[in-house]
């Protein structure tokens, strides 16, 4: 028999529609999609170009498990400057992507049984990874009278005498929704009294609308920060999905357990990626400026778009490049005939007769609703909503 472990991680729900979509792509058909999870811009040149000088230069080796100490002194930096932090460099871990740091996090914090708070709509992969280091996920609804967010009474209803620790994610995947200071105070508060550790995923951090700002928890006092780990990377800031370098800050101790766990899983982040990011972080910040420019345009045409269709309904984006659109007003409609149950059989009919590939909620903890990705051309937005606006004007 198989790892009992291994057999209960469920297998990506978003990857579902995907893997049709794509499947129709190679069938010739013209797909629009909107299920993109990272930036369809290039990485910056100056961050390609550090790169291809590391490589030139011989960086092709081992590094220290934990990343080099010229990229933990840069983002030592960054978590200063831009989030009012200050950390050591034997404080900061870099590993593989944001998703590797928040494997590494739960596995220095859980044992098993230990329970972890999941604001529901979460990220698909929250619930799996703390499956996956003997954790039980407690699903915690955000309502959307509060824009899907939850409240810290939300929370203490939730603690119970085996809470852990809180997953939080702001700005949101997939509701694009940002706390508010006094909103994170208050969560603070609440995991403060309680001794519950906060793993705070800032990896939209960058990506911000209208006038929100974001705070890190970890920023508001001493014992917050003891309890926090800060997870965050380049992914998506700077259009650097592939290269797979993301990083924690939290306190000495925590850092040197996940160091030593990642030492013996996968010794070190990329050496060549590594040196890519102190391009990324040190060097000019304009092209995170430009990159936003494009998203904020598609981001409100969108937006502007999908509240004028009948029927559905969607949160503004105050981050991230995602839309969550509220389902609520067509579930239960028919298309030819079928009645639609649910966001599963909307995202299905909707890729069959219309062509268009979106993500479904279910995954998210979020049956009602489906998530469109703006990371894709305005053209291919343009048209997507068109075809999308016609599939559900033939509801009945
Ligand atoms: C994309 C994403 C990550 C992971 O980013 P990587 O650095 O590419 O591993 C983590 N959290 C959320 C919410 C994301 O959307």
């Amino acid at each position: 028999m198989l790892s009992k472990k291994g057999m209960g991680v469920s297998p990506s729900p978003t990857m579902l529609i995907d893997a049709k979509a794509k499947e129709m792509i190679s069938q010739g058909l013209d797909v629009i999609g909107f299920g993109a999870g990272e930036p369809d811009f290039d990485t910056p040149s100056h961050i390609q170009e550090a790169a291809i000088k590391a490589i030139n230069e011989g960086h092709t080796r081992y590094t220290p498990a934990a990343g080099t100490l010229e990229l933990k002194q840069a983002i030592c930096r960054k978590l200063k400057t831009d989030n009012a932090l200050e950390y050591d460099p034997s404080q900061i871990v870099v590993s593989n992507g944001a998703k590797h740091s928040l494997f590494n996090s739960l596995a220095a914090l859980l044992n098993p049984g230990d329970e972890v708070l999941i604001p529901a709509p979460y990220w698909v992969s929250y619930p799996e990874l703390v499956k996956l280091n003997d954790g039980i996920p407690v699903i915690v609804k955000a309502s959307k009278d509060n824009n899907l967010k939850v409240t810290a009474g939300d929370l203490k209803n939730a603690l119970s005498a085996k809470t852990k620790a809180l997953l939080l994610n702001s700005p949101s995947n997939p509701t694009g929704q940002v706390y508010s200071k006094d909103e994170l105070k208050a969560i603070c508060d609440v995991c403060c009294e309680h001794n519950i550790y906060v793993v705070s995923d800032e990896i939209y951090e960058k990506l911000l609308y209208d006038e929100a700002i974001h705070y890190s928890i970890a920023s508001f006092n001493e014992k917050i920060k003891e309890l926090t780990i800060v997870v965050n990377g380049v992914s998506k800031s700077y259009a650097m999905t592939g290269w797979r370098i993301g990083y924690t800050a939290s306190t000495a101790e925590i850092a040197k357990v996940m160091a030593a766990i990642q030492s013996h899983t996968a010794s070190n982040p990329n050496s060549i990626a590594q040196k890519a990011t102190l391009a990324a972080l040190d060097e000019s910040q304009k092209c995170v400026g430009e990159m936003l420019v494009a998203f904020d345009e598609r981001r409100k045409y969108m937006c502007e778009r999908i509240k004028n269709i009948p029927g559905l309904d969607a949160l503004t984006p105050r981050g991230t490049f995602y839309l969550f659109v509220d389902l609520s007003g067509v579930i239960g409609k028919s298309f030819q005939g079928k009645t639609l149950e649910g966001c599963d059989d909307f995202a299905g009919q909707l890729l069959e007769s219309r062509k268009v590939a979106i993500v479904p909620g279910s995954g998210f903890g979020a049956p009602n609703y489906v998530r469109l990705s703006f990371a894709t051309s305005m053209d291919n937005i343009i048209k997507g909503l068109d075809r999308l606006e016609a599939f559900v004007n033939d509801l009945q």
